[in-house]
């Protein structure tokens, strides 16, 4: 098999062709098992006859050319050609129209009979390389982009998501007559991910139209597009868990200054007043102890073994200092000092010179130009701004910016609880995929967070995120959307492969929950953290305002849930609670007069329904104090609740104990429904996941 595929690409490379023609490319999915219209090959009219009478089907004639590419738009298509004659009128008239250009030849077809038209290719993303398209023809292609992309290799259920994701969907599954399918389907996009992996000269595919059928489908048209041959990917580095690098027992800290406003003073200040559990090291060579701390000239002046260093000298500075902790055997290098590859080709000459000394010593370093790491379960805070008291949490977040960490950390430690947060600056060595998956291996963190603007690891990535997200999950927030500056693609679905729709895809095929804003992130890695996943769709509300619940009635329909029903026993209980004026039992409006007491009764018939997952709790902002002793106090048995208070804005002490006694607060009923909703997709795709081991 291998070898006539070859033959076909190294025939097409050695005529200073890029591309295969309609037949060449049909005869490499022939032999891939994947069925075509045919790709035979007329060069005169006699032969065009022959073909089109050993076919013994009404046939489509189509012109080869290697300077034609779209070949309807050129006039080169003849459909539905059922006599002898027509078949020869059709070979001269296309003969004579592409007169002066080289024509290899007439393809003569059969002609497929009609079927739903889809759309199969491949691109090629700067990240992540081969990715997959599926999506179905014409207009919903050409108008509304209805297509799905996955990271080549795919696996079967990553063929099965991508054909469910498309809108078009229901049609495949059979509406009005039609049906595909889609196990034929699958089975062709699988073909094509196996062929690609392991053919690196394919840059870009089309399959464009392949006729879907309810049994099987066939590829109508189909367009190869090559290139020098894709690199491998990087061999895997030893296993490193970077385990250290998270809890040293010592940290030099170079640069550090005793002088009040100074970056040195804040991170070293930060690593005394949280108490770092291990030994401090100050290096500077004007002073003599700094807050108390015998302070060293230099770090190979320091007597005992130093797990990280963090650099605070300036760029210029940075690489001899490196190559000095290096000789002298620390294990791990932050470099928090900013002015290198982000400044432009100046700094970037210093970050490559850093990095050839750590990789030749086999050290890690983590920045430059990033606010190291906090991890509040040893006590360690390496941030560039002071940062204040912090609680011991759960959380785990990756961010790229040194800022964005810092920044909210101000206001956020009241309401969430965090147990890592890493900075990763300019990611010269140690990048995003390195820290999430030591993050993840974390026993303290259960949920882990991203900030990203751009992703290093490549399939790595993918592959290490859909590990981990099976048993912790990941929200992450990618910035950076709009495209800058569409490259000129010669393949349809390339054009189509936008970079935002790929990491969205990614994301997807990773078991990613991809965050919207800033906001969405920290609301829904604030509801996991705290809440556990939701096991089935009903939904339990109680409000004191009708208008509230039945918005969150409607958010939680849009977000594929819905209300609860209560058994006849349970009703009977609920309404023996319930004041004359209040009827409905789901959303549950106590008006004015909802209290604590009374929402707690509430919740404990919602605990032993089976139908109720979650709750709902709608609560008045001017009276939220008292409600907190009542919901801490209930056993849930593994369901979670999510409270809406209105204006909570204007009642953070209430806010901040009902967070601190692990109930999220949030301002709407669409957050709180938006949130439940995520996290019960995410309890059905782990569920999922884990049925397939
Ligand atoms: P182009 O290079 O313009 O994409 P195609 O080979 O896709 O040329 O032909 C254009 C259209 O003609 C297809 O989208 C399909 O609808 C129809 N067509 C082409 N070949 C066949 C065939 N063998 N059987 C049925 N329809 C065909
Ligand atoms: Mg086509």
């Amino acid at each position: 098999m291998a070898e006539l595929i070859n033959d076909i690409i190294d025939g097409a490379i050695s005529a200073g062709r890029t591309y295969l023609m309609e037949n060449e490319s049909k005869a490499i999915l022939e032999e891939l098992g994947i069925s075509t219209t045919g790709s035979r090959v007329a060069r005169s009219e006699e032969e065009a006859v022959e073909i089109f009478l050993s076919l013994a089907s009404p046939v489509a004639m189509k012109v080869l050319s290697p300077e034609v590419v779209h070949k309807s738009d050129a006039g080169g298509v003849k459909l539905h050609l059922e006599g002898e004659d027509a078949v020869r009128q059709a070979y001269r008239e296309m003969i004579s129209a592409f007169q002066g250009r080289a024509v290899e030849g007439i393809s003569v077809q059969r002609m497929a009979p009609p079927g739903i038209e889809a759309i199969v290719g491949v691109a090629n993303d700067p990240t992540f390389g081969p990715v997959l398209m599926f999506g179905l023809g014409g207009v919903f292609v050409e108008v509304l982009k209805d297509v799905s992309f996955r990271s080549i290799p795919i696996t079967l259920s990553d063929a099965q998501e991508m054909i469910e994701e498309i809108r078009g969907y229901t049609l495949l599954k059979g509406s009005r007559g039609h049906s595909a399918d889609i196990e034929a389907l699958e089975e062709l996009l699988m073909k094509i991910s196996d062929f690609v992996a392991s053919e690196p000269r394919v840059w870009e595919m089309d399959l464009n139209p392949v006729f879907l059928y309810p049994q099987g489908c066939t590829a109508v048209d189909a367009r190869i597009i090559l290139g020098e041959p894709r690199p491998s990917p990087p061999e895997e580095r030893e296993e490193q868990d970077l385990h250290d690098l998270f809890y040293p027992q010592s940290i030099a800290v170079i640069g550090a200054s005793g002088t009040p406003g100074k970056l040195g003073w804040n991170v070293f200040t930060n690593l005394v007043s949280h108490k770092f559990k291990g030994m401090l090291y100050p290096i500077n060579p004007r002073a003599e102890a700094i807050h108390g701390i015998k302070a060293y000239p230099r770090i190979s002046a320091v007597p005992e073994p130093v797990d990280v260093a963090i650099i605070l000298v300036s760029a210029d500075m940075t690489a001899d200092v490196v190559e000095e902790c290096c000789q002298c055997g620390v294990r791990y290098i932050v470099v928090e000092s900013a002015g290198f590859a982000e400044l432009g080709p100046e700094g970037k000459k210093i970050e490559l010179q850093m990095k050839e000394i750590a990789d030749r010593y086999g050290v890690r370093l983590l920045g430059p130009n990033c606010s190291g790491i906090i991890n509040t379960h040893c006590s360690m805070v390496q941030s560039i701004g002071i940062v204040d008291a912090l609680s011991q949490g759960n959380i785990g977040l990756v961010s790229q910016a040194g800022v964005c960490a810092a920044g909210m950390l101000w206001g956020l430690r009241h309401i969430m609880d965090f147990g890592i947060i890493a900075t990763i600056g300019n990611k010269l060595d140690i990048n995003e995929t390195d820290i999430m998956e030591a993050v993840s291996r974390d026993e303290n963190i259960n949920v882990i967070c991203m900030y990203l603007e751009s992703v290093k690891g490549g399939r790595r990535f993918i592959d290490q995120a859909r590990r981990i997200t099976r048993e912790k999950p990941m929200v992450v927030l990618k910035s950076g959307r709009t495209e800058a500056g569409k490259k000129a693609v010669a393949s349809h679905t390339a054009s189509l492969a936008g970079n935002d729709q790929i990491y969205s895809a990614v994301f997807r095929q990773s078991g990613i929950i991809r965050a919207r804003d800033y906001e969405h992130m920290f609301n829904l890695a604030r509801a996991i953290s705290k809440q556990p996943l939701p096991d089935r769709e009903g939904v339990f509300i109680i409000t004191y305002a009708g208008s509230l619940g039945v918005i969150a009635a409607d958010a939680i329909t849009d977000n594929g849930m819905r209300l609860s029903e209560l058994d006849e026993p349970l009703k009977q209980r609920l309404k023996e609670l319930l004041p004359d004026y209040v009827c409905g039992m789901n959303p549950v409006d106590y008006t004015f007069s909802q209290d604590a007491r009374i929402v707690k009764s509430t919740i404990e018939i919602g605990v032993d329904s089976i139908d109720v997952g979650s709750f709902i709790v709608i609560l008045q902002a001017e009276i939220l104090d008292s409600y907190v002793e009542a919901l801490k106090s209930i056993n849930y048995q593994g369901k979670p609740i999510i409270a809406c208070v209105a204006g909570k804005e204007f009642e953070m002490p209430g806010v901040i104990k009902m967070e601190k006694a692990g109930i999220p607060v949030f301002s709407t009923p669409e957050q709180v429904a938006d949130a439940l909703g995520v996290m019960y997709q995410q309890h059905k795709r782990i569920t999922r996941a884990r049925g397939k081991d």
